[in-house]
């Protein structure tokens, strides 16, 4: 690889930006949220089934958790795996975690048992916080040790511990993501990478206290969790918590609430402007979209129906927010925009892999010392996504230089799902990727050599094999029956070949 030459982007970051980025005080997310959030202990913070809770009430909830979770014997450094559909006791249980030094480790509710198993083993939790049904049993069963309870946190109430201590290294969240090999790995955020990446995006999208924020967005990903929710307590501002998307219930609160902003990930938009209520949206001061590509015509489609400019940003689970179009100023259909405050980005070609560093890169992955970002060449990360550069600056994400799959803003890694396809007793090998869908950007698609003599299975029936061991939106939706697989001279699969007969089956 060449050495990565960053081009002078500082030119095009929004005033005030320019020139150093500084953290707010303490340096620690807890420490900047406890500062904004005690004053003015009355103003609304989060709405949820109908209620407002305030900032001051909210606070005291985290404090009275802590006790909770201090008294059942955790301490400092000790993982919780906590998931939940959005609400206010989900969001007090993360926050109270934080606050007492405890490192969250989000898991997503679609999970099945040897996707948790393999959590569970990984990240060696002293206590879990769950709300799905069976789980509590499915955990106790992986760890007899493991501590389980709510999101509520049902536990026995303590005196409240000393709180907002951690200091900026100190670790705060280890974020599931499958990398290029589908083993999940645990990308390390410190108190430091989670503020600067709230941080930046607050400044870049001139994000206040008068803002309110519609979240729908899973609290188990970045997207919602690093951006939604850290944002929404960083600047003291507000949110509306929705568990799961739903377009009808989005277009009521937006204006029931009076919410200014919404962040999305493209299915949602690609929803929301097929509903003849689109219009509504135009009220609000800024929509934002991630986690897959836009496309250029549905961003097109919502500014001239709806009257709505989404902001296309886009970042990774290890790195939080990277590159953003810009708040004011041309918000390019198809292209990610400009490098965020803080942030430094480079390609390593003309058209070449994303590298980036910066104070919101993770620190490293959970339990493999070797497979830290420091350890690449002038403490880069490597992104695994294709990039172009315009002479303007703008950034357009033109592929993957890994296999992952986006469908509905979610990532499935191809190896773990044909891992599972092969053990189906009528396959021989087993090919997943993903193909163009326009509702959800991309479709898995499985391709399939089946054993001599058999028939291939359906999907219908595929599906239904893999759905005890994948949560369901890794299952595949279409499957193609395939004499042999297209391999290079190095036995490799040769993907985008297959790609090319997806309509064929
Ligand atoms: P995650 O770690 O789940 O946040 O997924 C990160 C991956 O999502 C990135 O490496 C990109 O491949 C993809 N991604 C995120 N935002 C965008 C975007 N705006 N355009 C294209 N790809 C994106």
């Amino acid at each position: 690889m060449s050495r990565p030459q960053p081009r002078p982007w500082t030119d095009h970051l929004p005033d005030g930006a320019r020139g150093g980025f500084t953290l707010p005080e303490p340096g620690t997310l807890v420490g900047a949220w406890t500062a904004r959030l005690a004053a003015d202990s009355d103003r609304p913070l989060f709405h949820h089934d109908g209620r407002w809770v305030d900032r001051g009430a909210f606070l005291e909830a985290t404090e009275e958790v802590a006790g909770r979770l201090h008294r059942a014997g955790l301490a400092v450094g000790d993982r919780v795996l906590v998931s939940g559909e959005a609400s206010v006791d989900l969001v007090v249980a993360h926050v109270a975690c934080l606050r007492l030094g405890l490192v969250v480790v989000p898991v997503n509710g679609a999970y099945q048992d040897p996707e948790l198993a393999h959590m569970v083993g990984d990240a060696r939790p002293r206590a879990a916080l769950v709300d799905h049904h069976g789980w509590a049993e499915a955990l106790r069963a992986m760890d007899r040790h493991l501590l389980v309870a709510s999101t509520s946190v049902d536990l026995k109430g303590g005196p409240t511990p000393r709180l907002d201590e951690a200091g900026p290294d100190a670790p705060a969240l280890v974020a599931y993501t499958s990398g290029t090999t589908g083993q999940p790995k645990g990308a390390i955020h410190t108190q430091a990478s989670l503020l600067a990446g709230a941080h930046s995006v607050v400044v870049a999208w001139r994000w206040t206290d008068h803002d309110r924020l519609l979240l729908c967005l899973p609290l188990f990903h970045m997207h919602g969790l690093g951006l939604g929710l850290h944002g929404t307590l960083l600047v003291g501002g507000s949110a509306v918590l929705q568990a799961g998307f739903a377009p009808e219930a989005v277009l009521d609160a937006l204006v029931d609430q009076q919410c200014s902003m919404f962040f999305g990930v493209p299915t949602m938009y690609h929803r929301l402007a097929d509903h003849p209520r689109v219009g509504e949206m135009g009220g609000l001061r800024l929509c934002v979209a991630g986690s897959a590509p836009l496309a250029a015509d549905l961003h097109r489609r919502l500014a001239t129906e709806a009257g709505v400019d989404v902001l296309e940003r886009y970042g990774t689970t290890e790195t939080l927010m990277l590159v953003s179009n810009p708040h004011d100023g041309e918000r390019r259909p198809g292209s990610v925009g400009i490098p965020l405050p803080g942030v430094e980005v480079c390609l390593d070609g003309v058209t070449g892999e994303v590298l980036a560093r910066g104070p919101n890169v993770f620190s490293g992955y959970w339990g493999r010392p070797d497979d830290h970002p420091e350890a690449l060449e002038g403490g880069w990360f490597h992104t695994g996504d294709l990039a172009e550069v315009s002479d303007d600056g703008y950034l357009s994400i033109v592929g993957r230089a890994k296999e992952l799959i986006i469908t509905g803003g979610l990532n499935v890694y191809p190896r773990e799902v044909e891992d599972v396809l092969v053990a189906h007793p009528a396959v021989a090998e087993a090919v997943v990727a993903g193909v163009p869908s326009t509702e959800w950007g991309e479709d898995v698609v499985a391709w399939v050599v089946t054993v001599d003599g058999a028939d291939c299975p359906t999907v219908e029936d595929l599906r239904a094999f893999a759905a005890g061991a994948l949560a369901s939106y890794k299952l595949p939706r279409r499957v193609v029956d395939v004499e042999a697989l297209p391999r290079n001279a190095l036995g490799k699969v040769v993907r985008h070949q297959l790609r090319e007969t997806a309509d064929h089956g």
